[in-house]
């Protein structure tokens, strides 16, 4: 057997080959240059705010860093992201001190990020239990341990307040884990690209020009609150483009609110308020925005995947049944082969057993030996009707059994099969009976209808005991033939009967009374009957007996007739 090599790499998320490309320079500069503004960006907002809780964002870029890059590169985060932020602080003037914060933002981002590659919660960040677990570490467990460290150092070397400080790292850290680092775990750059791509930018600008469309109303009627209709339109973004197009919308809404707040105009209804409640205002509005998208996206993408799953298990499913038909036509024509030729020798030993059987070339000699051939001619005459049942059986399974139509005289038919059976069931002390309505003529396959009643009545005979009866009906009418057999017999539990009509199913609970047989005969019956479109039906009262009916359309007419 010849085995494919698929490399383990082919099932792993695409992030497993990102992480290895950290180390390129071009990225590290990137990195740096990232926290670098942002440290000095979010200063510069704490101070025109007069010192607020901001979002304090260049921890969560570390944050980003380190479940994004494999874990041998951590160090070099940590040494570079460090080293960004002094710097950002350094520049915008800070004392001494205050360049260590950034130590603290380095814990932060280490707390979140070893229990989510502990448990391998980056690779699919949108799953509920990576979810929750990163709000747990990101939004409660880091910032509070960083953030009342922060400012107990701060106390320690500066003498500022620290529980007032405390609250503030806290807020300002767990607001920015909140906001910004989902969104730059789940939007991918080629999202952002295809939005823009020849198939999705009509559609992308029509979306946009409602954020367009709400700036305008909120400029002309300036003490009406349009902006918060952000929020329906970056869900609405998220929903066609994904976490690509919330995350847009997010900061369309943000950075539009926030721009005249640094200007000193304020923006729309919150003029009155203080620069410092507006820029509040406005974080708390993008961080909410950023949530909903981020739920939003979640559930759409769990769908996605759902879909993709089903259209999989629906892939393997018509895979696998391709293969169960080829492996069931290849048994069919094997046992539609073997048969064949077990026939050839079968018959010979039958005919001469017979001849030896009638001693019709001169006497065996030996009484003994005439038995013997006797019982060899049973013997084979048995395993020919066997063989006959298992040639047919695999020739409607491969769909190789032909129908011959013609014009059949039900209860002639009817009534030869009962005869046939005779001698059997008065062996057996059973009487049997009919119930037939007058001369009718189907169109049917003869040989297969014999074959129907026959099986039928060899079991209703076969288990049932001395003293029962059988009895066989038929009647023709409503554009369909009924056949039926009852017996008075041992009956068949209920939750068995489902089981029945397939091939070589024999029930335990008969064995006993059952001489011989080899579960092929109810599954020939509803073979043959299920050629001639018809159905077959076993109803049984457990030791009280069975009937098993089957009921076939009467479809005349001559194309029917010549098939
Ligand atoms: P076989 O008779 O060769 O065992 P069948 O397919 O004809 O195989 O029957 C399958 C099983 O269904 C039998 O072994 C028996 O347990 C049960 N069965 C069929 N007909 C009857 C009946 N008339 N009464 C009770 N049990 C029956």
């Amino acid at each position: 057997m010849v085995q494919a090599h698929i490399p383990m790499s082919k099932f792993l998320p695409s992030i497993g080959t990102r992480r290895g490309s950290f180390p390129s320079w071009p990225l590290i500069g990137a990195y740096a240059l990232a926290v670098f503004t942002l440290t000095v960006a979010c200063i510069l907002l704490t101070r025109s705010a007069n010192r607020l809780p901001p979002l304090w964002l260049p921890g969560a870029v570390i944050t980003y860093c380190l479940l994004r890059t494999s874990r041998r590169n951590w160090p070099l985060a940590l040494v570079v992201g460090g080293l960004a932020e002094a710097l950002g602080h350094l520049a915008v003037g800070d004392k001494m001190p205050f360049a260590f914060l950034p130590a603290f933002d380095l814990l932060e981002a280490v707390i979140i990020a070893v229990p989510m590659r502990l448990l391998h919660l980056e690779r699919d960040f949108v799953r509920p239990r990576s979810l929750l677990t990163f709000y747990a570490a990101g939004g409660l467990l880091a910032p509070i341990t960083c953030g009342f460290l922060a400012a107990f150092f701060l106390n320690m070397t500066t003498g500022s307040e620290f529980l007032v400080n405390g609250f503030v790292f806290v807020g300002a850290k767990a607001l920015a884990e909140a906001l910004l680092t989902p969104l730059l775990m789940t939007v991918r750059w080629r999202a952002l690209r295809d939005m823009f791509s020849r198939s999705q930018i009509v559609g992308t600008l029509l979306y946009l020009s409602i954020f367009v469309a709400i700036i305008v109303l909120e400029e002309v009627f300036v003490t009406y609150p349009f902006a918060f209709f952000f929020f329906p339109a970056a869900v609405l973004l998220t929903f066609q483009r994904g976490f690509a197009g919330g995350a847009i919308g997010t900061t369309i809404g943000g950075v539009y609110l926030l721009i005249p707040v640094l200007l000193g105009q304020g923006g729309g209804g919150f003029k009155e308020h203080t620069v410092a409640a507006q820029i509040e205002i406005v974080q708390a509005f993008a961080v909410v925005i950023g949530f909903s998208v981020l739920l939003v996206g979640a559930a759409l993408d769990r769908r996605r995947n759902l879909e993709r799953g089903l259209a999989e298990a629906h892939e393997a499913a018509l895979v696998a049944r391709d293969a169960a038909e080829t492996a069931s036509r290849a048994k069919s024509m094997f046992l539609a082969n073997m048969s064949h030729e077990l026939r050839t020798p079968l018959n010979a030993v039958i005919g001469f057993s017979e001849l030896m059987h009638s001693e019709l070339y001169g006497p065996l000699g030996n009484q003994r030996y005439r038995d013997y051939a006797g019982q060899i001619h049973e013997a084979g005459r048995h395993l020919l009707d066997l063989i006959g049942d298992i040639l047919d059986m695999s020739k409607i399974e491969a769909g190789k059994y032909e129908l011959v139509w013609e014009e059949v005289a039900i209860d002639v038919l009817a009534g030869d099969c009962m005869e046939l059976m005779r001698d059997r069931a008065a062996k057996a002390g059973l009487t049997l009976a009919s119930d037939f309505d007058g001369y009718q003529v189907v169109p049917a396959d003869r040989r297969a209808l014999k074959q129907i009643l026959l099986n039928l009545l060899s079991n209703a005979v076969k288990f049932t005991e001395p003293g029962g009866g059988v009895t066989v009906r038929s009647e023709v009418g409503n554009g369909r033939l009924l056949l039926s057999v009852s017996d008075t017999g041992v009956g068949i539990p209920p939750e068995e009967l489902a089981r029945l009509g397939n091939p070589f199913v024999q029930l335990r609970s008969t064995a006993a009374v059952s001489q011989q047989g080899t579960g092929l005969g109810l599954a020939l019956v509803r073979g043959l009957v299920e050629m001639h479109d018809g159905t077959m039906r076993i109803e049984s009262e457990d030791g009280k007996g069975t009937t098993v009916s089957v009921e076939i359309p009467l479809r005349q007419g001559p194309a029917r007739l010549a098939a």
